[in-house]
């Protein structure tokens, strides 16, 4: 067999991400698909796209998600059946926001196969944090960079410093969806979190403090699971 080094070709990394919201998991999920060089797959972001688009199923999706509820776990995994089968998944993904309920989990399990996942991270921020975080969080709505109003000159300017995007709060980050989205994490998707570390995938990483030690702390996990 022809040995090969070339990173293309190196064999595929697949992650999750958990953490409750405003555990800062979609910053640290960029960072990390750009340094395993594989997509960010966040279905948070899609559900989104399709809300942007306007489709009948955007619609839909946009007054679950603006309750602060979940999309039924058979629709999430036609979205995530799907997009797994695009060809720059073939290298590997980091899913964020999926899977979310223990159903999702067995579905991903079903759909990639038990050694189909090299590791899930869980983002641990106490709730008392995370409440803090997500009411002064204001996002682009253009390339979704998220911005935090006291700390970031965009928060309160209402435009991007990176693409000059409108900043604006997210529909579903009012102080009563994110309680409902907070309650749904611990009752459904914990669970999953739980389901995890049973089939020793998981590795919790303190959210807490500077975010560079914390993407550093998350690669040194990844890279000890990868050998
Ligand atoms: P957060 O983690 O802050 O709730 P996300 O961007 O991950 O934000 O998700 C936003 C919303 O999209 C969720 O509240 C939910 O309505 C919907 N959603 C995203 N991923 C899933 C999923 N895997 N299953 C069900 N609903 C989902």
């Amino acid at each position: 067999m022809e040995a090969t080094t070339a990173a293309t070709e190196a064999r595929p990394v697949r992650l999750l991400v958990f953490g409750r919201q405003g555990a800062g998991k979609g910053t640290q999920a960029v960072r990390l698909a750009e340094r395993y060089e594989v997509p960010h797959i966040s279905t948070g972001d899609m559900l989104r796209a399709a809300v942007k688009d306007g489709t009948e199923f955007g619609l839909q999706a946009k007054a679950i998600m603006d309750a602060g509820q979940l999309v039924s776990d058979e629709v999430m995994l036609g979205i995530i059946s799907e997009r797994l089968a695009e060809p720059d998944a073939a290298r590997g993904w980091l899913l964020d926001g999926f899977p979310r309920t223990e159903q999702q989990a067995k579905d991903l399990v079903a759909l990639v196969g038990a050694d189909g996942i090299d590791l899930a991270l869980d983002l641990d921020v106490p709730e008392s944090v995370v409440l803090e975080r997500i009411t002064t969080r204001r996002v682009c709505s253009e390339c979704g960079t998220t911005y935090s109003l006291g700390r970031d000159e965009s928060a309160s300017s209402g435009t991007c410093a990176k693409c000059g995007g409108g900043v604006v709060q997210r529909d579903d980050d009012t102080e009563a969806a994110v309680r409902k989205r907070l309650d749904i994490y611990a009752s459904q998707t914990l669970p999953a979190v739980r389901w995890f570390g049973e089939q020793g995938l998981l590795v919790t990483i303190d959210g807490v403090g500077d975010p560079d030690a914390i993407a550093t702390a998350l690669a040194e996990a990844i890279d000890a699971r990868l050998g």
